[in-house]
């Protein structure tokens, strides 16, 4: 069975609720829906891996529920579409028939309200990787854009609360993957050394060229590389920049630091993101990526890193 020819490890295709959807694509200009990559996929023949971040938006009550009836849906899609989309729960999954492959992760943690039940509810239906922390802090540990940090010039910052250490006991029992994207400096530092898993930081850049809290500073690159995690470069110019060139220079300096098997991408398509000029699809990110770094690592980028990370971390 054929292995995927992309894999975009974190994004919301189309999947967000249609007023996001209509506003990214109607004042962006952005081609997040499905129908646009099924048919783009059906013309080149490929088959595509997206990483889709499941997200409880702020105003529901039940965030479990929410996100479980939004598997259900993805699911009926499968059944539509006679697999043409289809959920991966194992490394199998990975070479069956289907031309988008979902593989489910969460996009913030703040509603397990520190429940770690939650965790075995997900699990049971997909969902195997977890980023905790989203644009607040919240019961787990502290967010990079935290208001109150930026008050006090980062002096202040939220650690990894106790209740997190025990999400990350049980999440190492589940074999899940911990995403530190979001995180602050000091989470993402006790995160690490407290979880001995899966390590990415999926949508992201490098401070060295943007210098913001979302990026990752040289600390954390290298706590990353440690561990032997991934980083996904995201095509939000905010954090990767409105030149290729930037997006190039962050992507040089993690092969300098001999990280070239550890880089993929993560798109977050579907938000309302402003790109780089010329970048209104995953397609044209992944041509901007083979144009900058050359066909080689490009291949690895673009499908084989993320590839070799799911074989090791989907269940069999
Ligand atoms: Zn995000």
């Amino acid at each position: 069975m054929k292995a995927p020819d992309l894999i975009d490890f974190h994004n919301h295709f189309n999947f967000l609720p249609g007023w996001i959807n209509s506003l990214t694509e109607t004042f962006l200009g952005n081609q997040n829906s499905l129908d646009f990559l099924l048919g783009q996929l059906s013309h080149t023949g490929q088959k595509m891996v997206i990483g889709h971040a499941l997200y409880a938006m702020p105003w529901y009550r039940d965030g479990l529920g929410e996100v479980l009836r939004y598997v259900k849906l993805l699911e009926q899609l499968g059944h539509e579409t006679k697999n043409e989309i289809k959920i991966i729960k194992t490394k199998e999954d990975l070479y069956s028939e289907y031309k988008i492959g979902i593989v489910l992760h969460i996009e913030s943690a703040r509603w397990f309200y520190s429940d770690l039940t939650t965790l075995d509810r997900l699990q049971q239906s997909g969902v195997f990787g977890i980023i905790p922390i989203h644009y607040l802090s919240n019961w787990f540990g502290g967010s990079c854009d935290d208001v109150f940090s930026k008050f006090t010039c980062n002096t202040y910052q939220k650690d990894l609360t106790d209740q997190g250490k025990k999400l990350l006991d049980r999440m190492m029992k589940l074999k899940m993957w911990l995403d530190v994207s979001h995180m602050n400096d000091r989470t993402l530092r006790s995160s690490l050394e407290h979880f001995d898993g899966a390590v990415v930081a999926s949508h992201i850049g490098l401070r060295k060229v943007i210098n913001v809290d979302r990026n990752l500073g040289a600390e954390s690159i290298d706590l990353i590389n440690q561990k032997k995690g991934m980083i996904g470069v995201c095509a939000w110019s905010r954090i990767t920049g409105k030149e290729h060139a930037q997006l190039k220079q962050m992507i040089d300096h993690l092969l300098d630091k001999k990280m070239e098997d550890q880089i993929f991408i993560g798109s977050d398509f579907g938000p309302p993101i402003h790109t780089a000029h010329g970048v209104k699809n995953i397609f044209n990110f992944f041509d901007v990526i083979k144009s900058v770094v050359g066909q080689e690592i490009a291949k690895k980028v673009s499908v084989t890193n993320a590839l070799k990370f799911y074989e090791q971390a989907l269940p069999d």
